[in-house]
């Protein structure tokens, strides 16, 4: 068989296209295939109304193709302009590329797929094409497979505060509290960030009505942008939330510790940090001296442990009770940092208790910052936030944006 027919085989291209010519060129050796109309084609049908029209001129594209073996491969074509009696002039559609891609279908899928294993700087290298082309070919992808998400079922939504790299300004995340899916990333941390999540909700067939449920943290700003822009919403405030700011009150108390006793042994700040079990045995000896030594830390902590009990209960009304003993603390801890707290504790009560009345559990928030900080890993090196935006949206949003693109491999290897 003549190789342009197996090339045109393998492609795969439909009539009235087919491969005319295969040759390596240049150096680096980079396989060209030309891609032509079959001989005596003189009429295509128009791409805006089907309707059989004359040719009017061609003109040359090139697109880049998956690789032969190690070489690069480009497909050359003059792409015809119908002139149809009724719609004009217009460049009839291809079938191996998206109108205005430089890159087959085949290779974009392909793009897709190593993007999922790795960094997109690391893939862009791999590819050998520049990372800003690849950023554009996801940002499409993504941005396609974003708007087609269907939000009519969503009821509740978790929203939360987190920095895109380290010392870089804040972006507003919204989270579906029940499959745990990314919705919504926005710059800024305040109660604007919630008008526009009310905005999008109207492009993805619900409405600010519809969201009862929103899981969030104490800030009034918030606060504020909720009881604007979700009217029917009731602001819980959850575990994840109580127990961050828990770990900051400690945090002052162990800052004044230090400050009066002139300075802490090394290591102190993690070791009073967190969860008893995520701690190293060396880490945990330190605590247990630490609470020994300075009683003011030994207090502290053994509040914050007692606080973190309020979520085991099985009832809103042993929770209730387990709550104000909690906040009865304040009078006989003499820790301002804790006194502060209770106080805020208070004030939001109702929103606290709020768990019980669904279970709305802090797991999905802890879910979505661990698929950020991998978002975070992938996007190493992007240029401008919309780009960490797009693997934040693929990775934490479960999307599929290789959706209708054909599959470059026979299946997942
Ligand atoms: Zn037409």
């Amino acid at each position: 068989m003549d190789p342009n027919q197996l090339f045109a085989q393998a492609l795969p291209l439909e009539s009235p296209w087919t491969v005319t010519s295969s040759a390596f060129e240049g150096n680096p050796k980079k396989l060209r295939l030309t891609v032509d109309l079959l001989a005596g084609t003189k009429r295509l049908s128009c791409p805006c109304c089907g309707e059989q029209s004359r040719i009017h001129e061609r003109r040359e594209r090139r697109w880049r193709h998956l690789n032969f073996w190690q070489y690069e491969t480009e497909l050359v074509a003059e792409v015809p302009r119908t002139d149809c009696t009724k719609c004009g002039v217009h460049q009839v559609e291809v079938s191996w590329a998206r109108p205005g891609s430089g890159f087959t279908l085949l290779f974009e899928a392909w793009a897709l797929l190593l993007v999922r294993e790795m960094a997109v700087s690391e893939a862009a290298e791999t590819l050998g094409i520049q990372d800003t082309r690849l950023w554009r070919l996801l940002d499409h992808y993504v941005a396609k497979a974003h708007a087609g998400m269907d939000w009519s079922r969503l009821k509740r939504v978790g929203l939360d505060e987190t920095s895109r790299r380290k010392g870089h300004r804040y972006v507003t995340c919204f989270v579906d509290l029940d499959s745990g899916n990314l919705l919504y990333l926005t710059e800024g941390q305040d109660a604007a960030t919630v008008a526009a999540f009310a905005a999008e909700l109207v492009a993805h067939q619900s409405t600010p009505e519809a969201i009862t449920e929103v899981a969030m943290d104490m800030s009034p700003a918030f606060r504020s942008g909720v009881e604007q822009h979700l009217p029917e919403a009731r602001k819980v405030f959850d575990r994840y939330h109580v127990m961050a700011l828990a770990g900051k009150a400690v945090d002052e108390v162990r800052k004044e510790v230090a400050r009066e006793e002139g300075g802490l042994e090394k290591g102190a700040m993690w070791s009073l940090r967190g969860n008893k079990k995520r701690l190293k045995v060396e880490q945990l000896e330190q605590r247990e001296r630490l609470c020994k030594q300075y009683s003011k830390l030994g207090r502290a902590l053994s509040w914050r442990e007692f606080l973190a009990d309020a979520w085991r209960y099985a009832t809103r009304e042993a929770a209730e009770e387990h709550l104000e003993s909690v906040y009865s603390w304040r009078r006989r801890c003499r820790l301002e940092p804790v006194k502060k707290l209770c106080a805020t504790l208070k004030r939001h009560w109702e929103g606290i208790l709020d768990y019980y009345r669904n279970g709305t559990t802090s797991a999905v928030m802890e879910g979505l910052n661990s698929r950020l900080q991998l978002a975070r890993k992938r996007a190493r090196g992007y240029r401008n936030w919309k780009n960490f935006r797009t693997i934040a949206y693929w990775i934490a949003g479960g999307l599929n944006p290789a959706t209708g693109l054909p599959s470059p491999l026979p299946r997942r290897f």
